[in-house]
């Protein structure tokens, strides 16, 4: 069965508390959901790179940090994607992460 969400509760920016169908409660911390964005730049960053295999190595680049880890953390907005994903914006404006409804289940029961 694939997991399906009947309630998404925001807990303004700290994270979400998602009502599965099957009567489970599952709270999701900000800091998870960051630390497991599924976009393809936060896979890179983590070292996640099964799905590119680049045939030299990147050069080392400049890395620019106009963020606080606090901005970072921060829910911005949340919406749904078709009937399958949530898509979070957070408050350094990344956005490009979506979070298929399976995805958040696992990520519940990983962090849970
Ligand atoms: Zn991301």
């Amino acid at each position: 069965m694939t997991p399906t969400p009947i309630e998404i509760k925001r807990n303004g920016s700290q994270g979400l508390t998602i009502t599965w169908q099957d009567g489970s409660i599952t709270p999701l911390s900000s800091e998870v959901l960051r630390r497991e964005c599924p976009c393809a730049s936060c896979k890179e960053q983590r070292g996640d790179n099964s799905h590119s295999k680049p045939l030299t190595p990147k050069k080392r680049s400049l890395t620019i940090i106009d963020s606080s880890l606090k901005e970072e953390l921060s829910l911005k907005e949340i919406w749904g994607i078709g009937s399958y994903a949530l898509g979070i914006k957070w408050g350094d404006g990344h956005d490009s992460g979506i979070y298929p409804f399976t995805y958040l289940y696992e990520l519940a029961q990983k962090s849970a």
